[in-house]
């Protein structure tokens, strides 16, 4: 496969920008290969500065439910594009949003757009200890919760992806109201709670966390955060960032039926804009400012370009069936890599949730993040590019999940799983 064209421009882009991308897992440094420069999408393809076109499975690292330009989010964006770009004063369109999450999820009964997950989770816990007048935050090793710097401790996705517990420039102090727990371990959460429980301001969670492959809660874990935060008089937040939307319209609370005092969002709702929000119970979101004395804003926020693509995307998201039918095709690819694996001899978990899949290198189950630390990454890396080289968009990190899109159809999943036998022949020992 020829990629001259995206190294051409990686090397232009190395002398101006910090490894020369701007986020840092796109640089496919840990799988030893170089960022693909994308022209163009369509569908659940991506085209690449070269003319190659790949299957995506990235799907822009989550938003892209739909696949890539549906005409419905295009069109939006394109008729509200002519009334301006952004005005620094309402629209209605902030008010539909809102609406829609509200409605979405029973347990957000006010909310606050802004422009990233990180701002989210960011204010989720700024407003968090506000609220409680606590300072002690709870988070699970492996779960990333965007790049604040309370929340830079034991993260998945790119600081596991570099293997680096924390982040310099991120002051002790900062840190040191912030404890990890194992992630799907309730006796030491029960511990924690039990010694600290009056201090603790908030606990956040991804409810199913898909920054470190992908791992299911464990039945009773979820539970467990609930009822000891609600006995303590903690917040439990639930960053369902890329869970929102993406596992159930409802977002994963609705899928294992419990109600969090707080939810961030983003990802999908921008439908591929920069949108993030949380939102909760209403007694907690008046304290926001201008309605309450905690401080959040942002000149961009609740811009009409970015609101217009997620009110065009959860429109579609409402279609019947629309989940169902996205469950089948993700299971239908997980059972083929499995299947492929198993075929080569090699030892593989696979783990799903919804259109969310991971799938580990190793023979034994991976409920945590130090179970995803000791898989095969070489192994995984190997896989990777031979998946690229046939045309294969995979995530460029064992900790990150993959997922699947309404544009897949079952001849896409289908061509990824034949390349995925042949790969795997290749890894065979
Ligand atoms: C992606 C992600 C974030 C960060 O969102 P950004 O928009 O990248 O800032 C936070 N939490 C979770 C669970 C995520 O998956």
């Amino acid at each position: 496969m020829n990629r001259e064209n995206s190294k051409k421009l990686f090397v232009r882009a190395l002398d101006i920008i910090p490894g020369g991308v701007n986020s840092p897992v796109r640089a496919c440094k840990n799988v030893g290969n170089e960022p693909t420069f994308i022209d163009h999408a369509q569908g659940c393809m991506i085209f690449d500065e070269d003319g190659n076109g790949y299957i995506d499975y990235i799907g822009s690292w989550g938003p892209m439910i739909l696949g890539h330009s549906h005409p419905s989010v295009i069109d939006a964006v394109s008729s509200v594009l002519k009334r301006g770009t952004s005005f620094g004063a309402p629209t209605d369109l902030e008010i539909i949003l809102a609406e829609m999450v509200v409605d979405a999820v029973p347990s957000i009964e006010m909310v606050r757009m802004v422009n990233s997950g990180t701002e989210a989770t960011m204010s989720a816990i700024r407003l968090a200890r506000g609220f409680t007048g606590r300072d002690t935050i709870v988070k699970f090793d492996g779960c990333y919760h965007g790049h604040a710097d309370a929340l830079l401790v034991e993260a998945g996705s790119g600081v596991a992806t570099l293997s680096i517990p924390g982040s310099p420039g991120v002051p002790k102090s900062f840190v040191s109201h912030t404890l990890s727990l194992p992630y799907n371990d309730i006796d030491s959460f029960i511990e924690v709670m039990e010694k600290r429980g009056e201090n603790i301001a908030c606990v956040i969670v991804e409810p199913v966390a898909g920054n470190m492959g992908l791992v299911a809660p464990k039945h009773g874990f979820l539970e467990t955060l609930r009822d000891l935060t609600k006995q303590n008089g903690s917040l439990l937040i639930f960053d369902e960032v890329m869970t929102g939307f993406r596992v159930a319209y409802g977002g994963a609370q609705s899928l294992y039926g419990i109600s969090p005092d707080m939810t961030c969002l983003g990802k999908i709702i921008g439908g591929g804009l920069p949108v993030g929000a949380y939102g909760g119970r209403r007694e907690i979101m008046e304290h926001i400012a201008p309605q309450g004395p905690v401080y959040q804003a942002g000149t961009l926020s609740g811009n009409p370009v970015a609101m217009a693509a997620g009110i065009a995307t959860l429109t579609q998201l409402k279609a019947p069936d629309f989940y169902d039918t996205l469950d089948k095709k993700a299971d239908r690819l997980l059972s083929g890599l499995v299947n492929a694996a198993e075929k080569a001899e090699i030892n593989v978990t696979g783990n799903r949730v919804g259109s969310m899949l991971g799938l580990f290198f190793t023979d034994r189950e991976v409920l945590n993040f130090d179970n995803a630390k000791t898989c095969d990454l070489e192994m995984f890396s190997a896989f990777y590019n031979g998946m690229l080289e046939k045309g294969n968009f995979l995530a460029p990190s064992q900790f990150e999940a993959l997922f699947v899109s309404a544009a897949h159809d079952t001849e896409h999943i289908d061509t990824t799983i034949t390349a995925a036998k042949e790969v795997m022949q290749g890894l065979r020992k």
